[in-house]
């Protein structure tokens, strides 16, 4: 057995796939269930390991390097995965070093990783091929993974989460977090037809987030689209109700949402259900993509 096949046999998968019954108004008119990716395991949960699973497989360079930001869940997964397998890893994180590290930034250190503050004008750069470039020539042999893991083998992971959803139910709607969009553009490049995809932007983007997930998909796929109407002011935005109902929720059911992602999410479906915003019977199905690290 190499390093990751031992790896992933500490992962929950197929990840579970629940019925969700919360005594919100509007939610018997409908069937739910919540694709538990949070469950894959404590640090590499949910999307991000969907997203990083190929890259590791064929991972063959010297070292990795990525970026993402003081609470990053992708550099925090990355970061695991690389200190358990024994990859070099190099984060470029956006900001500056700080008296007291996020959480986040402590576990990477303790992981091994090299971290390196980038400046936010410089982190711009980040998709940019003469930065890049530049990269290549610091880091040679090295494997540079976008912010998010967001490219195209991300796709196919999130494919590999969706078969095991539609192994499990026919559902007519899927929700699910967007910020980089390769989520939802993996989701939907998995969808049947008649079924829909409806993403919640959890950071103001109109339009540029549907150009993001558009750039995953190979035509003008009609089957999604993004609410725009929960991301409470931007990224990592929250609202004193939206924490207040993080934790009530948080006490009540048998899995736990954070205010980024998860939690903008399971607020848009209560309050699109309060609206009888879906079909009666309609059968949805939410995935909840992780992230509870983020939250510390
Ligand atoms: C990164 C992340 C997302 C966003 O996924 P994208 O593919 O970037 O849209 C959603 N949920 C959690 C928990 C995340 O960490």
């Amino acid at each position: 057995m190499n390093n990751l096949e031992s790896l992933e046999t500490t992962l929950t998968l197929p990840s579970p796939c629940v019925v969700f019954k919360p005594n919100w108004p509007g939610s018997s008119n409908v069937n739910l269930w919540v694709k538990r990716d949070d469950a894959i395991h404590d640090v590499i949960s949910g999307n991000k390991w969907r997203k990083l699973q190929n890259v590791l497989n064929s991972f063959s360079q010297s070292r990795i390097v990525s970026f993402g930001g003081a609470y990053s869940n992708h550099l925090h997964a990355l970061g695991f995965a690389c200190s358990q397998l024994g990859i070099p890893m190099t984060a470029l994180v956006r900001g500056h070093q700080s008296a007291t590290p996020s959480p986040m930034l402590q576990d990477l250190t303790n992981w091994h990783v090299d971290i390196e503050f980038v400046d936010r004008i410089t982190y711009q750069q980040r998709d940019n091929k003469d930065y890049l470039e530049t990269l290549r020539e610091r880091f040679v042999d090295a494997l540079i993974i976008p912010e998010g893991g967001s490219q195209l083998s991300a796709i196919q992971g999130i494919q590999t989460m969706m078969d095991e959803v539609h192994d499990k139910i026919h559902f007519d709607t899927i929700m699910a977090p967007v910020a980089s969009g390769a989520t939802l553009a993996g989701i939907v490049s998995a969808l049947k037809p008649k079924q829909n995809a409806l993403g919640v932007g959890v950071l103001k983007g109109e339009g540029y987030l549907e150009s993001l997930v558009s750039q995953f998909l190979p035509s003008s796929n009609e089957q999604w689209n993004i609410n725009h109407n929960f991301h409470f002011g931007g990224y990592a935005k929250v609202k004193p109700e939206l924490l207040q109902f993080c934790e009530t929720f948080n006490s009540l059911a048998p899995f736990k949402i954070e205010p980024v992602y998860s939690g903008k999410l399971f607020w848009a479906l209560k309050d699109l259900l309060a609206q009888g915003f879906f079909a009666d019977n309609a059968n949805i199905v939410i995935v909840h993509t992780g992230g509870l690290q983020g939250a510390r």
